[in-house]
């Protein structure tokens, strides 16, 4: 159950998903120092697959989304998003980064496009050395702001990823199960 307290602490980690418009060009310079990926279901909304004891494997394959958090930049303008992008999309901007011998990292500047509406979104590599608003733990935020994205329970500082991805998984199912049972 999520409490009054709870839902002001989801509240703090909420972010609003970046959506790239064909034939829009965006700026952004990343602030996650990792790519969180998520197998997921399509039903009214997207769900995170569980894994075991999934009631929507049977019906229907999980595609994998990767997120992370960057400023993005529009005018004068700077907003935190959490930017959702397919597998492909984010091993060809790692494959350019691992080209400049870098990692991924806060302070990354990127361009963000998509060429058609049934193309996926691409990225292009710019310099380092952008805007990072927050240096604390940036992955604790991202995972942050992926759970209040899907109503999985807020990660513990403490927890390791293993240990959160167990206490959440019991969450995702439950939260399947329910709409799995009100679209029928
Ligand atoms: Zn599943």
């Amino acid at each position: 159950m999520i409490t009054k307290q709870g839902t002001a602490a989801r509240a703090a980690w909420a972010l609003p998903l970046l959506r790239v418009a064909p034939g829009q060009v965006t700026q952004l310079t990343v602030q996650s120092e990792s790519i969180i990926y998520f197998e997921l279901h399509w039903l009214d909304k997207n769900y995170v697959c569980p894994g075991d004891g999934c009631p929507s494997c049977c019906e229907s394959l999980a595609r994998m989304k990767g997120y992370f958090i960057a400023l993005v930049h529009v005018g004068d303008r700077s907003t935190s998003c959490l930017v959702e992008a397919p597998p492909s999309s984010i091993q060809r901007l790692l494959d350019q980064i691992a080209m400049e011998q870098g990692v991924l990292k806060p302070g990354l500047q990127l361009t963000v496009h998509r060429r058609a509406k049934n193309r996926s979104v691409s990225f292009d590599l710019g310099d380092e050395g952008g805007r990072v608003i927050d240096q604390l733990t940036p992955d604790h935020r991202t995972l942050s702001a992926t759970a209040v994205l899907f109503g999985l329970p807020l990660p513990r500082r403490e927890e390791t990823t293993d240990e959160y991805v167990l206490r959440a998984e019991p969450v995702a199912r439950n939260l399947l199960l329910m709409a799995t049972k009100l679209g029928r």
